[in-house]
């Protein structure tokens, strides 16, 4: 059973002005292990699409099943608990710029109820996983993109996820930087068999880690396959 199903998905914004169709009728199935990518330009419904993924969009149809469970079927608890095995990192951080690097990891933990000492100890060990120990008691802005992200990463992983979402998260970062980010996430995908999806509008990214990609047009899927079908010339 594939880990994330996503049936007959439609999102439409309803704005005073007007009404955007994000995602017309997606139908797309991942398996667990995969590291997928989902690409298209600008406005093409990405980020739309893997925010009905956690449930920050609910669709206006269709359904989404993260591991077979309905989560438009879910009560509240078990939604909550949908969330935490699905974790999400973005193109500008989004760090607590006011803490740490250890205290933005154990944030999170915290949140998740461990205790303080022990919060402490699991962040450590998580900034040991994206190497970022030397920089456990600095603050975000004394870091690089790279190194921010590795702090966001850590932070990801602070929920144990089963799924690991990547919206635009390479794409403030120059190229050198993206690939030991990429080189990361792969080695997480491999370590810990946390499947990823990567949003991206490069394609650059997409063929140096993905297995599988779908291609989304105007709120269309247009094409989805191996990256070799997608991209190898006919
Ligand atoms: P992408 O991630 O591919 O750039 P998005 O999913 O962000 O695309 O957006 C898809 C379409 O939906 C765009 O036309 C965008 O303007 C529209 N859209 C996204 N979020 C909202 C919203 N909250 N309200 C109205 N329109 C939205
Ligand atoms: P080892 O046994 O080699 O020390 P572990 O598998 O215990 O390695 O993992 C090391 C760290 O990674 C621990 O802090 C652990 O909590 C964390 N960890 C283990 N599995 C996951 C996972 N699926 N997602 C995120 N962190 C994890």
């Amino acid at each position: 059973q594939p880990i994330i199903q996503i049936k007959n998905v439609t999102k439409t914004f309803q704005t005073r002005e007007n009404r955007v169709e994000a995602l017309k009728n997606i139908n797309l199935e991942i398996n667990k292990g995969d590291i997928y990518g989902i690409i298209g330009m600008s406005g093409a419904g990405k980020s739309t699409l893997v925010r009905c993924l956690n449930f920050l969009e609910k669709p206006t149809g269709g359904t989404v099943l993260i591991e077979g469970q309905d989560l438009s079927a879910c009560t509240d608890k078990e939604l909550r608990k949908v969330r935490n095995s699905v974790a999400m990192i973005f193109q500008h951080f989004n760090l607590l710029m006011q803490r740490t690097v250890l205290d933005n990891v154990c944030f999170s933990l915290e949140i998740l109820g461990m205790k303080k000492k022990e919060a402490r100890e699991k962040a450590r060990d998580l900034l040991k996983i994206v190497d970022l120990e030397a920089k456990a008691d600095a603050y975000p802005a004394q870091l690089s993109g790279g190194q921010k992200q590795r702090v966001a990463i850590a932070r990801s992983l602070a929920m144990n996820p089963k799924i690991l979402l990547c919206d635009e998260a390479t794409s403030a970062l120059d190229p050198t930087t993206t690939r030991s980010i990429l080189a990361l996430l792969k080695d997480i995908n491999q370590k810990f068999g946390i499947t990823i999806v990567i949003i991206t509008h490069e394609m650059g990214v997409v063929q140096e880690i993905c297995s599988h990609v779908a291609i989304i047009d105007n709120g269309e899927l247009a094409e989805t396959g191996t990256v070799e079908e997608v991209f190898s010339a006919p």
